[in-house]
């Protein structure tokens, strides 16, 4: 145990001693009046101001701790009864958590909504200008940090426990403006305006070495080993309260921010020289500043380790220290706790265990490696070979240098075993190592992770059939019986019954409150979708949602959505792969089609698309489909020939927040990735649950999105991934898609032209020149068929009240994915962790 006492060991002692320290903690009354003394109380004791004189960052930070103070019985309540059962839990270990504003999430869990507005009314106060104020916490990058939320947010409503474990990043994802169209990053200072979310424990905190060399030593005639590092930081937690909907239970959240150790400047101070003293505390303070966005150069790679092995081994000494009581027989581990590994972010923690098993409570290898393997379990988020994270041997030798010689003894060991069972196939042995020889000697971290794990999973059906049949082949071969599926979820309780309460209530009327933690009873619906009049009050919380977001658009970005357009809507983050620039091309086509006068005005369906979507900083062809994105938008938005039909939105900085005010306004759900590249996708299930029909291509989860809804519910198109892969061995040529369709030569005819950037051809020239001689992600091979979706889209929007039918379909056929059912699909399949109340 370290040497500060943690603050949960403490406590039993604290209760011997007075009496009162006993007595539960209690929430404030559940009534009007207790919320306005509570939260009158916060502002005048915790701001520092009276109610006259306070200003709304004064009052949203006051209304946050009164929200706080009902669930902090709840949370420490929780947090001792997991400390008394010591009930197997899971340990989500993740880089990246985008939590979205936390305000809202928790009014709703602790069912305090109504009452708190009325509150604030009778202060004189619109609770919609404070729940305005919040900025979310933005740390992570897009689906992968999304889903870290939502599965975190479904452990706590479904009583499992379980504690979360990432980075307080200073600087989450960079905020995103546009300057003549092109993106511009700047800081993200989430926490400048005070962060009432979070609890540091400084007297917690783990301290977190680097760098050094190894030595052997004789430990009573047994030669061990023991690390020497020469720098270190300390990792101070911050816990953060995860609440459940309306169940009593808050689990926690912990993220580590790195502080200089005492140490480490004093040496220097002692010498004299403060500015190196500051420079040094800099420098260890840069390891949790900013969060990496991802497809970033390798400029800052070194420190994107030092992140990953900062978080995950302050996480396994917490979790040992901490969390474990003293004395706990580790070889019991595997049934005390799973560490499931958020993609490879975290594998570092498996050498990391094994050093804190092996070298610090000395046990023996094969004994810690069989625990090893019992505790960790990895979830692979790509399939991309690009994407499969490695390390360079040198890099990670220098960093971390007991780490490499224990990843070199279990490479040792497990190649061996391949041996065995294969005998001399060194081809096959060479693909399978952990190490890797070109271009340079590097560290495969996922196959680390699949070595290590208990289970190996995909997070969707045809994502963890390619990583058996392909990414991950010979590892399935090897250990048949490791890979698992599990399709990812979203939690109804922010993107549905937070994000859309129109249709939330709509709902509740039809089947009453019980679907917002059971969501296969949306399928109740499906009888509703027969009824004229539901079908009615449906359309109209649909309209409402799209005149909210013209409210909210036209407030924060001076954006103007047609609230009689369909809202066609494409956001996510910007990557070849997802192909924004299909999606463009199609508004290029409608666009020509119009001006050259070959499409009468009166037959193109009026459309308001909406884009929303980051690019990595250093990801160049990305930024230039941005600016290209917004080029068109300028001379469409302008141009009277196309009388309003068509219009191109924008709004910068895509978010939580966002997401939650365009997805349950959308008519059109863009979810067209070349097949056999997105992963799952989160967002195709978020509009499906809104009630927006997709067109999509056979990949991901919008495979089990259209089993669910049906043909009839949801446009499909475009190649599977098997065609993709014939057409990519038979050496694909995007000039001759382009030579062949005098639509699609036209349209890309007309972006070489300039017309989109004032006359200038080379502008746009790099995104042409892509498209027409390398095309990775064969846009212009789907082409054709997409643009004749689309036209069945149009065919089918212009009867409103079938479509209207096959949205209502579409709500009540995905309750499957909510992430409480990946949850239960986690629990069965690979953690064995019952809730426990
Ligand atoms: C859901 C979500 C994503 C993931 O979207 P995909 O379409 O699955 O890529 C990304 N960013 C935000 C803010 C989200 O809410």
């Amino acid at each position: 145990m370290s040497e500060n006492a943690p603050a949960h060991h403490i406590a039993h002692s604290r209760e011997e001693r007075h009496p009162l320290a006993k007595a539960p903690v209690t929430a404030p009354p559940n009534t009007v009046d207790g919320f306005v003394k509570q939260f009158l109380d916060n502002l005048n004791f915790g701001q520092g101001v009276a109610l006259s004189a306070s200003g709304v960052n004064d009052q949203y930070l006051a209304l946050a701790r009164t929200v706080r103070d009902y669930l902090m019985a709840r949370w420490l309540e929780t947090v001792r009864r997991q400390l008394v059962s010591q009930a197997k839990g899971v340990c989500y270990l993740s880089a990246e958590y985008l939590l979205g504003r936390q305000l809202g999430n928790s009014l709703l869990a602790t069912g305090l909504e109504d009452v708190a507005a009325e509150a604030l009314a009778e202060c004189g106060i619109d609770i919609a200008d404070l729940r305005a104020q919040e900025v979310e916490p933005g740390l992570g990058n897009g689906g992968l940090g999304r889903l870290a939320a939502c599965f975190i947010d479904s452990l706590a409503t479904m009583s499992v426990p379980s504690i979360g474990y990432g980075i307080r990043y200073e600087y989450g994802i960079f905020r995103q403006t546009f300057e003549d169209g092109q993106q511009v990053e700047k800081p993200d200072r989430w926490l400048s305006m005070g962060s009432p979310w979070e609890f540091p424990h400084p007297e917690a905190a783990q301290t977190i070495s680097f760098g050094g060399r190894t030595e052997q030593y004789d430990d009573d005639g047994v030669t061990r080993t023991r690390w020497i590092p020469d720098w270190d930081v300390l990792a101070i937690p911050y816990n953060y309260m995860v609440p459940g909907y309306l169940n009593g239970r808050v689990n926690t959240l912990r993220l580590w921010s790195a502080q200089a150790t005492k140490a480490f400047d004093l040496r220097i101070f002692n010498a004299g020289d403060y500015a190196e003293a500051v420079r040094a505390q800099t420098f260890a303070e840069n390891i949790s500043k900013v969060l990496y966005p991802e497809d970033s150069t390798p400029q800052g790679k070194e420190l994107r380790l030092q992140q990953q092995y900062f978080f995950a081994a302050a996480s396994i000494a917490d979790f040992l220290d901490v969390v474990l009581p003293p004395d706990y027989d580790l070889t019991k581990l595997p049934d005390r706790a799973i560490f499931q590994l958020n993609d490879t972010h975290p594998v570092i923690a498996v050498p990391e265990l094994m050093r804190q098993l092996v070298d610090v409570r000395g046990l023996e290898w094969e004994q810690a490696w069989e625990i090893t393997q019992g505790c960790f379990a990895y979830t692979c988020h790509t399939l991309l070979p690009e994407a499969l994270e490695v390390w360079s041997v040198d890099l990670l030798g220098r960093l971390l240098p007991r780490h490499l010689e224990i990843i070199y003894r279990i490479n040792e060991e497990f190649l061996a075993a391949v041996r065995e069972r294969y005998g001399d196939d060194e081809l096959r042995v060479r693909n399978m190592s952990i190490i890797g020889e070109h271009p340079e000697r590097s560290v495969r971290m996922a196959h680390l992770a699949t070595v290590a794990s208990v289970k190996v999973n995909g997070v969707a059906e045809l994502h963890s059939q390619l990583l058996r049949e392909k990414v991950l082949h010979d590892f399935h071969e090897f250990y048949p019986g490791k890979f698992t599926n599990v399709t990812n979820g979203i939690t109804p309780r922010r993107f549905l019954r937070l994000a859309n309460k129109s249709l939330s209530e709509l709902i509740t009327d039809a089947l009453g409150p019980g679907w917002v933690t059971d969501l296969d009873r949306l399928r109740e619906l499906e009888t509703y979708a027969e009824d004229p009049e539901f079908r009615e009050r449906f359309a109209e919380v649909k309209a409402s949602n799209k005149r909210r977001l013209n409210r909210v658009l036209l407030e924060r970005d001076g954006l103007e959505v047609d609230d009689t357009h369909m809202l066609d809507v494409m956001v996510k983050r910007l990557h070849e792969y997802k192909r924004q620039m299909l999606k463009l091309l199609h508004i290029v086509t409608l666009y020509d089609g119009i001006v050259s006068g070959r499409v009468p005005i009166s037959e193109v369906t009026p459309r308001t698309f909406i884009f929303g979507a980051k690019a990595a900083p250093g990801y160049r062809i990305a930024k230039d489909i941005i600016h290209l994105i917004n080029k068109v938008g300028s001379v469409v938005n302008a141009d009277p020939a196309v009388e309003g039909r068509l219009k191109v939105l924008f709004p910068p900085n895509y978010n939580v927040t966002l997401a939650e005010r365009i997805i349950p306004a959308a008519d059109l759900s863009e979810q067209i990735s070349l097949a056999g590249k997105e992963a799952s996708g989160t967002g195709n299930m978020k509009f499906a649950l809104n009630g927006a029909l997709t067109i999509g291509t056979d990949d991901g989860a919008n495979v089990e999105i259209r089993q669910l809804v049906g043909d009839d519910h949801f446009f499909l198109f475009g190649m599977t991934e098997p065609e993709v892969e014939e057409l990519a061995a038979k050496g694909y040529v995007p000039s001759d898609f382009y030579r062949a369709d005098p639509n699609l030569r036209s349209a890309i005819d007309l972006i070489a032209s300039g017309a989109f950037s004032g006359g200038d051809r080379s502008v746009f020239e790099p995104v042409i020149s892509n498209l027409l001689y390398n095309d990775r992600f064969m846009v212009l091979a789907d082409y054709a068929a997409y643009i004749a979706a689309q036209e069945r889209v149009d065919a089918a929007y212009a009867d409103a009240d079938t479509w209207t039918r096959s949205a209502i379909l579409n709500v009540a056929r995905c309750g499957f994915f909510s992430s409480d059912r990946s949850m239960r699909d986690y629990i069965d399949r690979i953690w064995h962790t019952p809730p426990s109340f």
